[in-house]
């Protein structure tokens, strides 16, 4: 079914605030250090397309109308230098049980917080936020297909089945 997903602009997409120029598929997977995304004045926004978001319509997930960004954090509101990043999407995904697609929306920010160095990633271990080292390289791409990925429950349920097995009373499906 990957084959008649469609693109079209989502309306209910959300982008960081700011001056948001078009952004080309090479700025998207242009490889840089995360210490470069926690640059500050570092802003990246708008949006992609399925065929963009290669890693996340794997395993029989559909991408529709899907944006992201990723933007620096402003140096003088925090103690650490790091960015975040956002995706809004609508996801269409296979109901693990009734087997029927439905459509499930997105719309997710994470902070991550860049080290200086791997002494300083290892101090802080024990903390629950998000952390990287400066010099590990990735792409506005790869950290906005994250960002998604992390969004797809791990079984999936539509509206339905989630209200049937609530009140106890799962829906059940035979496959043949
Ligand atoms: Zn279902």
């Amino acid at each position: 079914m990957a084959n008649s997903l469609s693109v079209k602009p989502n309306s209910s997409a959300t982008l960081p605030a700011g001056e948001v120029k078009s952004v080309s598929e090479a700025d998207w997977k242009f490889r840089q250090t995360a210490g470069q995304f926690a640059r500050s004045g570092y802003s990246i926004a708008g949006p992609l397309s399925v065929e963009q978001l290669s890693r996340c319509t794997e395993d029989g997930t559909g991408v529709e109308g899907a944006s992201g960004g990723v933007a620096a954090l402003v140096a003088s509101s925090r103690d650490r230098s790091g960015f975040t990043v956002s995706v809004a999407a609508t996801l269409e995904l296979t109901c693990q049980s009734c087997a029927e697609r439905f459509a499930m929306p997105v719309d997710s920010q994470s902070t991550i917080f860049v080290a200086r160095d791997a002494a300083e990633l290892a101090g802080w271990e024990d903390e629950v936020f998000e952390s990287i080292e400066a010099t590990e390289k990735t792409s506005a791409l790869e950290l906005v297909e994250d960002e998604l990925l992390l969004a797809v429950p791990y079984v999936p349920r539509c509206e339905t089945c989630e209200a049937l097995l609530s009140s106890g009373k799962p829906r059940v499906h035979e496959f043949n």
